[in-house]
């Protein structure tokens, strides 16, 4: 999967400058095109909770037993969703679906997918800078960054802060 929350120490700070103001004061714009860039790439983790792993059971309607045995991994003694690895060495996540939507990479659990994936881009590491933001739009790459509807502050501290480390 390509993008993956840094160490707590990569996550440190949410982009405030010396004024205490975060450089996106503003808002940001973002509109996923569900083009899945973000469900894939080099090997990466999406954490859940066991909460979220019973509400993504149930979206599948399989046993919470089952899901755990095909859908999650264990990394550092905390949940992950799995990985299938593509012909050219990338990694979707387990849930992406290529074939139902033409044309679209959409998620298989999306009424139920985590929060980490629920506040993409607004996590802190990609909030730490405008320098860090563009670099995480460039390497997912991300085509719905800085596109769309303007997403107001209020509504990205909540997100920036419920992302799990
Ligand atoms: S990379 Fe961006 S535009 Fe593409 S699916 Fe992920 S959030 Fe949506």
């Amino acid at each position: 999967m390509a993008e993956r929350p840094a160490s707590a120490e990569g996550r440190k700070g949410s982009g405030s400058g010396a004024s205490g103001q975060e450089w996106y004061r503003d808002g940001l714009r973002f509109e996923c095109t569900m083009c899945g860039n973000c469900c894939t790439g080099p090997e990466g983790v999406v954490w859940f909770s066991r909460e979220e792993g019973r509400a993504m059971a149930a979206e599948l309607g399989v046993a919470e037993s089952d899901f755990y045995r095909d859908f999650a991994r264990t990394v550092d003694n905390r949940w992950s969703l799995r990985e299938r690895e593509l012909e050219d060495g990338r990694r979707d996540c387990i849930l992406l679906d290529r074939a139902s939507v033409p044309g679209k990479v959409v998620c298989g659990v999306y009424r139920a997918r985590p929060t980490q994936c629920r506040t993409w881009p607004f996590w802190a590491e990609n909030l730490a800078s405008r320098r860090a933001w563009e670099a995480a739009k460039r390497r997912t790459p991300c085509p719905g960054m800085d596109q769309g509807a303007l997403v107001p502050i209020e509504r990205i501290r909540i997100q920036r802060d419920s992302t799990p480390e």
